[in-house]
């Protein structure tokens, strides 16, 4: 699924081809993928309007318009967008779930697979967004905000990186990353870290993530951006998926365990399972 760095990476591909241009005809193929409004006033509110900005929040994708409206985008796991000519076979392609044609002749398509990505139109945003925690490359979002969202927890520290209510745009790739650079195990109850972990903690979530976004995100098989630029964070990957081999610090075998049902990749030796101060 695309994380923070791989939607930030798809926006800056979009933007300079999609603002300014207006929306002149759109259709919903997939009826599931649209969450809001109904298809009929969906097409209405969005005909002639122009898109003036296109922003990320969390892993959303905010199309601005000249309207009180804003298009959101959410990839979910095989979700691309895409821009074509008109008479492109994949507008209406098996993959397809809905399309927009654009002023200038060409087409944003939204092609997804599996089906679970998502798209708004929304006048208030905080119908949305409104449960999403802090956007963790923002300046105001510093150590202390970060341990006032983790400390009383008893959950682990690694599902508590992937609640998007706790830091927005975080998934399983960069949490694992992220709990590597930091030296924390990833089952550690978010209430059993220190303050100078939770500094580590914060600190490395911004340096994986802006690593990333400098490498244009992280390309396994269910993403890849558009025009087939591809990312490049994959070859730089420390734990995730490099089960059983050596740790890029200590060269003790990467293990894999799942928290939360989600595949967990850490070194039981840089990662202990009890704070270091107690060793
Ligand atoms: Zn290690």
């Amino acid at each position: 699924m695309p994380e923070l760095p791989e939607v930030e990476t798809v926006v800056a591909q979009l933007r300079p081809h999609l603002v300014g241009r207006r929306i002149l005809a759109a259709d919903v193929l997939w009826p599931r993928t649209l969450a809001a409004p109904d298809r009929t006033s969906f097409i209405e509110r969005l005909l002639g309007r122009q898109i003036t900005g296109l922003s990320r929040r969390g892993k959303y994708l905010l199309f601005e318009l000249d309207s009180d409206d804003a298009l959101i985008v959410h990839l979910r796991m095989t979700g691309r967008l895409e821009i074509v000519e008109r008479d492109s076979p994949l507008r209406e392609g098996p993959h397809a779930r809905a399309w927009f044609d654009l002023s200038g002749g060409e087409c944003l398509v939204f092609t997804d697979a599996r089906k679970f990505g998502r798209i708004w139109l929304a006048r208030d945003l905080g119908e949305v967004l409104g449960a999403l925690g802090p956007e963790p490359l923002d300046w105001e979002f510093d150590a202390a905000r970060l341990a006032a969202r983790i400390r009383r927890r008893r959950v682990a520290v690694k599902a508590l990186l992937l609640d998007q209510a706790v830091v927005a745009g975080i998934g399983n790739i960069y949490a694992d990353e992220a709990l590597f650079l930091a030296g924390i195990h990833p089952l550690r109850p978010g209430l059993s870290l220190s303050d100078d972990e939770i500094e580590r903690l914060h600190a490395a979530i911004r340096q994986v993530l802006r690593e990333a976004i400098s490498q244009q995100g992280t390309t396994l098989r269910d993403y890849r951006p558009p025009y087939g630029l591809e990312g490049a964070y994959q070859n730089q990957l420390r734990v995730y998926q490099q089960t059983d081999l050596p740790c890029p610090r200590c060269g003790t075998p990467i293990q894999r365990i799942r928290v939360t049902q989600r595949s967990t990749h850490f070194c039981p030796q840089c990662q202990p399972d009890f704070p270091r101060s107690a060793a």
